[in-house]
């Protein structure tokens, strides 16, 4: 809880979040002398954390864990003065200058915001989905995957995520079945290839999740399943559901005060990281539902610090 007597805590620019975007623009306005405060939620390092091995990220032919890579970037942005605190914020008003922020443990003000608070994944709204997580179902492969060693699992989804879910989990499942609502994957066709080459998964084509099945002593014991085609209704017997059908950004703090797309996505300048309010930044999958790489994020969260300080610079003039 905040207390209410505790002085409010002034940066020049604060950083929410700790994914590629935020980390990357902590690095930069640390190394421009700006001495950051980045604040985060419980799970430090964004998505990332959430994955296992990147492949993808220039600098490591080898390819290098999702959380590995997030301590060396977090180690990277402390070298040079960046200050990290774990506080969720509840509130924000970016009505006058300087900006304010309410933590659940602490008040905060900056002339200068950067928003990396990045996206959270959906659920499908199958029946039962909500009370079994954590007991069944999951929406990270990497943090759940070794509860179910020779075990039958589903993951949900046609896209990039589901497939790389898919992919590792077959390290563990003794049978994985890749659960889509069309005939065809949305997913790239380098991951299309390895999971319909991998013999442990199964497609399971045109069909929708409509229930979970299972309580949270015995776990999910099967899936209640519904083909788009002929709505027919049949059960897949399975231990767990990974649900990985893509997330919807973090910017609810900013309704009403940033502008944003339809589905949540923050707007900002066409060929700069900034809004419509002076001074606030963006950057991550929290603006970013197109590519949504970590090299992205890591690339906006540098556009966003270069805007912040010269923004800030300008001010001074
Ligand atoms: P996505 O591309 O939006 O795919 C979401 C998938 O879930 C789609 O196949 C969609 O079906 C399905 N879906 C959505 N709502 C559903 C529902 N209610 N019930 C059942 N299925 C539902 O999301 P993503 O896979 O998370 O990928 C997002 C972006 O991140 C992409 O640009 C992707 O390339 C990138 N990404 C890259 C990597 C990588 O390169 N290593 C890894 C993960 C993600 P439809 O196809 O029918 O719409």
């Amino acid at each position: 809880m905040t207390n209410p007597t505790a002085p409010t805590i002034h940066h020049k620019v604060i950083i929410l979040g700790s994914g590629p975007a935020g980390l990357t623009a902590a690095v930069y306005t640390a190394r421009a002398n700006l001495s950051p405060l980045l604040l985060h939620g419980p799970l430090a390092g964004g998505q990332l954390t959430t994955t296992t091995d990147v492949e993808n990220f220039p600098g490591f032919p080898e390819g290098i864990m999702g959380p590995e890579l997030m301590q060396l970037m977090e180690k990277q942005a402390t070298k040079f003065g960046t200050e990290i605190k774990v506080d969720t914020v509840v509130k924000a008003d970016l009505s006058t200058r300087p900006f304010k922020l309410q933590g659940q443990s602490g008040s905060y003000s900056c002339d200068s915001l950067i928003i990396a608070t990045g996206a959270a994944p959906k659920y499908t709204g199958a029946k039962n989905e909500r009370e079994l997580l954590g007991y069944g179902v999951s929406t990270c492969a990497t943090c759940d995957g070794a509860f179910f060693r020779n075990k039958v699992i589903a993951v949900v989804g046609g896209g990039d995520s589901a497939c790389e879910e898919a992919s590792f989990l077959t390290r563990f499942a003794s049978k994985l079945y890749l659960i889509h609502r069309r005939d065809s994957l949305r997913a790239s066709k380098i991951m299309q290839d390895r999971v319909l080459s991998n013999p442990k998964i199964e497609m399971v084509w045109n069909k929708t999740v409509v229930s979970v099945e299972g309580n949270k002593k015995d776990g999910v014991t099967a899936l209640t399943l519904q083909d788009t085609k002929t709505n027919e209704q049949s059960t897949l017997p399975a231990d767990a559901l990974f649900v990985a059908i893509g997330h919807t950004p973090n910017s609810q703090l900013f309704v009403e005060q940033l502008d944003m797309d339809e589905n949540g996505y923050l707007l900002h300048d066409a060929d700069s990281a900034a809004t419509k309010v002076p001074g606030v930044f963006v950057c991550g999958d929290v603006q970013d539902h197109v590519f949504r790489q970590a090299i992205t994020a890591a690339g906006s969260g540098c556009m966003a610090a270069i805007g912040a300080e010269r923004w800030l610079e300008g001010q001074h003039s």
